[in-house]
C-alpha cells in the first residue's frame, strides 16, 4: 500500500503586487492553480476553482481518474458562472493541475492550462503535463524550436483554460506510482525562472518536502521572481513504513492567501526586470474562444443594427415634427404643426387655431383644406387662412352694391387650446 505526503510553498514574488495562485492540499488530493484576469478577477478565479475541487472531493472517498475530470470540470463551471454573473469578472480564467492517488497504485493527473506537473521517479525528472499555451503547441507541432520558444513574444498566450467557456477538454494522465517517487506540481512562476536540471537537482537534494517545495520558491525567487511561484512536492510513500500520518502533516486547504501588508512590502523589493526573456508582462490572455468570437460580432451587428434603427427614427421623428398644414377641426380652419395625417405615432398639433370657418372660405378650398395645406412656416400658413378669408371677401364685394361698406374680420386669433 501506498500513501502520499506533501509540502507547499507559494509566494507573490519580487514584481506582482498580489498572488494570483492557489493551492489545494486534502490528501490523497493535490492542486495548483494560477488565475488571470483584470483587478481581482485572477484571484477570484484560482479561488473558486480550487474551491470548488475541495467541494467536489469532499464527498469522495477513494477517488477514481473519472472523478478528477469531473472535478475539473465542476471547476471550470464554477469559474464560468461567476464570470457570466459578474461583468467585472468577464474573461476571467485559471489554470489547474490536480493530482489524485487513485486505486492500484496510481496516481490520476488533471491538466488544463500552463502550471505543470513534472514526476521524479529514481532521481530523473520528467514534465508529465502538456502546457496548453501557443507557443508549447507550436513546438510540439515542429514549427518553432525549444530556443525559439523561449523568447517567443507570445509565450503568454494561453489555449486553454478553466472558465473561459462553459466546457473545457481536460488532460488525463495516469502514472504508476511506488514508494520514493516523487512528483512536483507548480504555477509556471516557477519552471520561468528555474530551469529543469535546477529543479531536479533540489528535488533530490531536499528529502523533507515542505523544504524542497521552499527552496525552490526561494530559487525561483533569487532568480527574479516576475510572477507568483507555487509549488506542491508529492512525496509517494509505503503506507506500512512510513511512521508519519499522511493526513496529520499537511492542513486540509492551504489557500495562497496574501495580506495587503505583504504586497505593500513586496512592493518595496519591486525592481527592473534585467532579462530579456523575463521581459514580457504576464497578463496571460486566454486566446478568444470561437464561441465568444461569435457572440461578440453577433452582440456588434445587433448594435450597429440598433443605432441605425434608433439614428433612423431620430429622422423620422424629425420630419414628422417640422413643417406646418392648414386644416379643419370640425368646420374651423387650424394650423397645425406636423405632417398631415400624421407619420407613424407622430401626430400633428394645434399649433394655431383661429376663429375663421369654412363658411368664411370659398367652398371650393373646404377638400384641400380636409387633406391638409402644408406651408413651410407658421406665418405662412397664417398668411395662408388669411388669404383665403380675403378671397371671399372680395368676391362678396363685387357682388355688392359699391357704396357699401366692408369690414374685413382679423381671421388670426391666439391659440385656444
Ligand atoms: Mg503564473
Amino acid at each position: 500500500m501506498i500513501a502520499l505526503r506533501a509540502g507547499s510553498a507559494t509566494d507573490v514574488g519580487q514584481v506582482r503586487s498580489n498572488n494570483q495562485d492557489r493551492l489545494l492540499e486534502a490528501n490523497p488530493v493535490f492542486a495548483v492553480a494560477d488565475g488571470m484576469g483584470g483587478a481581482a478577477a485572477g484571484e477570484v478565479a484560482s479561488a473558486t476553482a480550487i474551491e470548488a475541487l475541495q467541494a467536489w472531493f469532499a464527498a469522495i472517498d477513494a477517488p477514481t481518474p473519472d472523478d478528477l475530470i469531473r472535478g475539473a470540470e465542476k471547476a471550470n463551471r464554477a469559474v464560468w458562472d461567476r464570470a457570466e454573473a459578474n461583468s467585472e469578472m468577464r474573461g476571467m480564467g485559471t489554470t489547474l493541475v490536480a493530482l489524485a492517488l487513485v486505486e492500484a497504485e496510481k496516481v490520476a493527473i488533471a491538466n488544463v492550462g500552463d502550471s505543470r506537473l513534472y514526476a521524479m521517479h529514481q532521481g530523473e525528472l520528467r514534465q508529465v503535463t502538456e502546457d496548453h499555451n501557443l507557443v508549447a503547441e507550436l513546438v510540439a507541432e515542429g514549427r518553432l524550436s525549444a530556443e525559439e520558444a523561449e523568447f517567443h513574444p507570445r509565450r503568454n498566450i494561453m489555449t486553454r483554460a478553466l472558465g473561459v467557456d462553459p466546457v473545457v477538454p481536460v488532460d488525463l494522465f495516469l502514472e504508476d506510482a511506488e514508494a520514493g517517487d516523487r512528483y512536483l506540481l507548480c504555477s509556471d512562476g516557477l519552471p520561468r525562472e528555474v530551469k529543469d536540471d535546477q529543479i531536479a537537482s533540489i528535488l533530490r537534494r531536499m528529502s523533507n518536502p515542505e523544504e524542497a517545495a521552499k527552496e525552490l520558491v526561494d530559487e525561483a525567487n533569487r532568480k527574479g521572481g516576475n510572477d507568483n511561484i507555487t509549488v506542491v512536492v508529492v512525496d509517494v510513500v509505503d503506507a506500512e513504513k512510513d511512521t508519519v500520518d499522511a493526513t496529520s502533516v499537511v492542513p486540509a486547504v492551504a489557500p495562497a492567501l496574501e495580506t495587503e501588508e505583504r504586497d505593500e512590502s513586496r512592493a518595496s523589493l519591486r525592481r527592473p526586470k534585467l532579462r530579456g526573456s523575463k521581459q514580457e508582462s504576464d497578463d496571460r490572455e486566454p486566446a478568444p474562444p470561437k464561441a465568444r468570437l461569435i457572440t461578440l460580432r453577433v452582440v456588434a451587428f445587433v448594435l450597429v443594427l440598433l443605432l441605425l434603427v434608433a439614428g433612423g427614427a431620430v429622422g423620422v421623428a424629425w420630419y414628422a415634427r417640422s413643417g406646418y398644414f392648414v386644416g379643419l377641426r370640425g368646420q374651423e380652419i387650424t394650423v397645425f404643426k406636423g405632417r398631415p395625417g400624421g407619420v407613424l405615432w407622430w401626430k400633428p398639433t394645434v399649433a394655431q387655431a383661429t376663429i375663421t370657418s369654412t363658411a368664411d372660405i370659398e367652398s371650393r378650398h373646404v377638400a384641400d383644406l380636409q387633406a391638409g395645406v402644408e406651408e413651410p412656416s407658421l406665418g405662412a400658413a397664417n398668411q395662408f387662412v388669411t388669404s383665403l378669408v380675403i378671397e371671399k371677401q372680395q368676391a362678396e364685394t363685387a357682388a355688392l352694391p359699391p357704396t357699401t361698406a366692408t369690414t374685413l374680420p382679423n381671421p388670426i386669433a391666439p391659440a385656444t387650446t
